[in-house]
């Protein structure tokens, strides 16, 4: 027996259980959440990453051809143009490569003023922007290690962080 014709959308075939990234009807708040100014638009390339960081799992693009790895996810590897890559998930070592700290801002960025944005050098190779958290900003200096950690906001949204290696949080 046929199903009905629904408005509603197939279920999502990620690894994601629907909560916060994927909306199954058309009316669903979450898409709002997802299209807040400090929220990342998720796309059919970024949405399994970004579903794996609300498990608290950060992956990085690996290339089945040339082995090397890489962010942001894609569906091809920058290095060699295979379009074999998967994700694989992280150790979630890193070391900082850069940084400013960021003391204005309009909202609603404003409300955790002052904050590090940081370019970080993951130990699987890939670069990637993020924040640094828990960290005195005199203790910031290149070379920093660090590892990540998955900041619950408010409205229940994982967002990948990092902060220095070995200290107690
Ligand atoms: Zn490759």
């Amino acid at each position: 027996m046929r199903r009905e014709a629904s408005r509603e959308r197939p279920p999502c075939l990620c690894a994601c259980d629907g909560r916060v990234l994927h909306s199954q009807r058309d009316d669903d708040p979450r898409e709002e959440l997802m299209g807040a100014p400090d929220r990342p638009t998720s796309d059919s390339d970024s949405e399994a990453w970004w579903a794996a960081v609300q498990d608290h799992t950060l992956n990085v693009n690996t290339c089945g051809s040339c082995r090397r790895n890489s962010l942001y996810p894609r569906p091809f590897c920058p290095h060699c143009w295979s379009e074999d890559v998967t994700l694989v998930p992280a150790s979630g070592h890193a070391t900082l490569y850069t940084w400013t700290v960021v003391h204005q801002n309009a909202a609603p960025f404003d409300a955790r003023l002052p904050y590090v944005v940081a370019m970080v050098d993951l130990a699987e190779g890939p670069r990637m922007m993020t924040v640094i958290e828990n960290c005195p900003l005199d203790d910031l200096q290149a070379g920093l290690e660090l590892t990540v950690d998955f900041r619950h906001d408010d409205d229940g949204f994982v967002v990948p962080v990092f902060t220095p290696a070995g200290v107690d949080r």
